[in-house]
């Protein structure tokens, strides 16, 4: 049953976290001057209108990344100033730009890049709001895709997995998932984003991925206290094959989250060292 539909949540605080993330990362693999596979194995719609009835309706947007992109002067010469300016124009567009979108602008050709979405009405859209000619979108479920599409050409790459885990299968699932495109891409950089949920699932996850015994680094961001019930109170990545020297910057962009929101807490960690 695949009933979760991003655009209630585009641009919220999670969002922000992934984001920056992500766009920190890719920014630090351009230095190098070889061109990138970009593999996603849930892609979304990749545009999110802010005046959509969805979006209004939750409001998660303007605690989010509406919050500091109109706060923008104040994080000017910080770690999150190069992600804020590349959202810019398309926030002066009403829209929120996600990660199909960032991979697009940051990756033109020749970086080749994969986009999986399963749900038919998102990847209509997606096929809608992005059009390149390195671009290649598959109608599929990722978990399965990702494996089938490893290693792609180019080889050196990153895969971004940001599922909604709504399917509790799914703590199991892409665990296996990350380990089957493993052995077929031994070298693939691997980001995954995961809910701090009140129900702490997560701890699965990581362990799971941990047992693959690869470099491996973690961020956590809890912005809030759990709450009572369901409810998500941060956010988290793991990276498999961190690219030599990436720490510092998002280390970096951490502590501007952390400023940006000083009740919470937050940690990034070698789990597994490079040896
Ligand atoms: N990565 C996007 C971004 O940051 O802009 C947001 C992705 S959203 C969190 C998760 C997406 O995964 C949804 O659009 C959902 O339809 C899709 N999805 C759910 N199960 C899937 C599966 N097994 N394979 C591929 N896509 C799936």
């Amino acid at each position: 049953m695949l009933s979760y539909q991003h655009i209630y949540h585009a641009g919220n605080t999670a969002d922000v976290h992934k984001h920056a993330s992500l766009f920190t990362l890719l920014r630090h693999m351009l230095q190098k001057d070889k061109p990138l596979s970009y593999v996603e194995t849930h892609a979304g719609r990749g545009l999110y209108p802010l005046a959509s009835v969805e979006m209004q309706k939750t409001g998660e947007f303007n605690r989010g990344a509406g919050q500091l992109l109109n706060q923008r002067e104040t994080w000017r010469n910080t770690a999150l100033a190069p992600w804020l300016d590349w959202l810019y124009p398309y926030f002066r567009k009403d829209l929120y730009p996600g990660s199909p979108v960032l991979a697009r602008d940051g990756l033109p050709p020749p970086h080749q890049l994969q986009l999986m979405e399963l749900h038919p009405q998102e990847f209509s859209q997606l096929k809608r709001n992005l059009n390149a000619p390195n671009l290649h979108l598959h109608q599929r479920d990722g978990r399965e895709g990702l494996p089938a599409l490893s290693p792609p050409e180019p080889r050196r790459g990153l895969v971004l997995i940001d599922p909604s885990w709504e399917e509790k299968d799914d703590y199991h699932n892409i665990p296996r998932s990350v380990e089957r495109c493993l052995q077929r891409w031994p070298n693939a950089v691997i980001l995954i984003w995961y809910p701090l949920l009140a129900a702490a699932r997560h701890p699965q996850l990581v362990q799971s991925i941990r047992r693959l015994q690869r470099p491996l680094l973690q961020q956590e961001w809890a912005w809030t206290e759990a709450p009572e019930g369901h409810g998500m109170y941060g956010s988290g990545w793991l990276l498999i094959h961190p690219p030599w020297g990436v720490e510092q910057p998002l280390a970096a962009l951490l502590a501007c989250l952390q400023q940006w929101k000083p009740d919470g807490e937050s940690r990034q960690q070698w789990l597994i060292e490079p040896e």
